[in-house]
């Protein structure tokens, strides 16, 4: 029978999620959901330094609001835990006495000031710097003492000759060299285990059938691989994919934008939106669908189909699959979603009857590629934040426009109200009474009556604000100079 499907993802909470590190995050989730596997979420907080308390909370949340749900994690039931790696030490230093017993890793007292001068001397005769081996034959008394002196050593790994393969189900075949590793630190001088040590004695602790990871880590794998077959371990399957780019094919950082999950969120782009986007980032779906309900994802997604190529961020991409979520979402979800906007704009939503909210809600969906752009078309319905663009204020007191306003101006005081089924026949009206059709006859009355020069569709939006108020308006766009 083959090995049940377990996998994990493995953050270190030393700041937000990054979308690259929940890309991983999903492709792994993707994968135990195809599989009837179980996702695992292990913390790798033995940077103590850089982890906090409040990183987790916000990686807890970040996934939750993505919707990528873990079986076992620091605050799931599950039968491999802890899932904190701070509350694991213990098992690495079980583990690192056995390898120490074994010689298999040796205690090494190099001062950071001589690593740093051996590096610089490699660098400058051109070779890959490398630890030199010095403490590898120190003899159990020169040890003791130097232990005695009060010196702290770290654990190294001792990396004897050979090559590592492995078979990565995205990059196929892998082979290195064990030349080019050094021997690697698995114990830290002050006790805590290393990435590459608690990753393994992890992994393979908790059954990790496949581990699914960026291809920064690449150059991890032999070693973990080693520390495998020193400890009699079989390891797991690796697919490495590759991380995302910047849209000049950098690494994806900040300076390209947003790059954290809950960035995204407050802007406003929708879960659902962000899981179809960091999808389709390396991976197509067979029947070339490009929007498709995590179901659908789920259904035609495999780790050999993940792309080798880097793909780079797109935020063009991104904005039109979201204003397609914005869109379709259903009503309730929709006004749900706006209204904290219109709060954030100082519009007390309390005070506003429901119905009015919803409608505008409604129609401004369709100009939404991010929830936060409501806020611009605010002014439109909500007097406090109303006033004229100055493009708009350009059009409206251009001489030739003057008459026309007064105009339009004289046929909407006729009507007793402006209504749903009123508006169509005004445009019609106010057509032939200026004789002018199509934008320099609609620009004209969106930027009198919106003060601005584009917006949601006019024929819905007048019914909306009511004659009084575009009375109102057109007459200070009259006044305007
Ligand atoms: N803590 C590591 C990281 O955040 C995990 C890498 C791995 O998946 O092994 O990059």
């Amino acid at each position: 029978m083959s090995q049940p499907v377990r996998v994990r993802f493995a953050p270190a909470p030393t700041g937000l999620l990054h979308i690259g590190n929940a890309r991983t995050a999903l492709f792994n989730y993707l994968f135990a959901k195809k599989e009837n596997g179980t996702f695992i979420l292990r913390i790798e907080d033995t940077d103590v330094e850089r982890s906090t308390d409040a990183s987790i909370e916000a990686i807890l949340q970040d996934l939750r609001w993505l919707g990528i749900n873990w079986d076992e994690g620091p605050d799931a039931r599950g039968s491999s835990g802890p899932y904190r790696q701070t509350q694991r030490l213990s098992l690495y230093r079980d583990h690192a006495e056995i390898l120490l017993g074994e010689r298999i890793v040796y205690k090494c007292f190099c001062s950071p000031e001589r690593l740093e001068s051996l590096r610089k001397e490699q660098l400058a005769k051109g070779m890959m710097p490398k630890y030199d081996g010095k403490c590898r034959s120190l003899s159990e008394n020169e040890t003791a003492k130097l232990e005695s002196e009060g010196l702290r050593p770290v654990l190294r790994f001792r990396v004897g000759k050979g090559t590592v393969v492995f078979e990565d189900l995205i990059h196929g075949r892998m082979s290195f060299d064990t030349n080019g590793i050094s021997d690697f630190i698995i114990v830290r001088s002050d006790g805590m285990a290393a990435y590459n040590f608690a990753c393994v004695i992890d992994d393979h602790a908790m059954s990790i059938s496949h581990v699914i990871r960026g291809e920064d880590h690449l150059s991890n794998t032999p070693r973990q691989i080693l520390l495998y077959r020193a400890m009699g371990w079989q390891p797991p399957v690796f697919a490495h994919h590759p991380l995302i780019l910047g849209p000049d094919r950098s690494p994806l950082s900040k300076r390209h934008g947003a790059t954290a999950v809950s960035q995204y969120m407050e802007e406003g782009f929708l879960p659902e939106t962000l899981l179809n986007y960091l999808v389709l980032l390396g991976w197509a779906s067979p029947s070339g669908e490009e929007i498709l309900t995590l179901e659908k994802i789920i259904e035609s997604f495999s780790l050999p189909g993940l792309s080798r190529n880097a793909p780079a961020h797109s935020r063009k991409k991104l904005e039109w699959l979201n204003s397609h979520y914005i869109r379709n979402t259903d009503k309730d979800r929709l006004i749900q979603l706006l209204l904290p906007y219109f709060e954030k704009a100082g519009i007390p939503i309390s005070a506003w009857a429901p119905e009015y909210l919803a409608q505008i809600c409604l129609l401004l969906k369709e100009n939404l590629s991010v929830l936060s752009q409501v806020e611009e078309y605010l002014g439109i319905f909500f007097d406090q934040k109303f006033s004229f663009e100055e493009e708009a204020k350009a059009i409206l007191i251009l001489p030739e426009n003057k008459n026309l306003l007064q105009t339009i101006l004289s046929t909407i005081e006729e009507y007793s109200e402006i209504k749903e089924d009123s508006a169509s026949p005004l445009l019609r009206q106010l057509e032939e009474k200026t004789g002018r059709k199509g934008k320099p006859l609609y620009g004209l009355l969106r930027a009198g009556m919106t003060g601005k020069m584009k917006g949601p569709e006019l024929v819905k939006t007048l019914p909306l604000l009511g004659k009084e108020r575009m009375v109102k308006r057109l007459k200070m766009a009259m006044e305007l100079s």
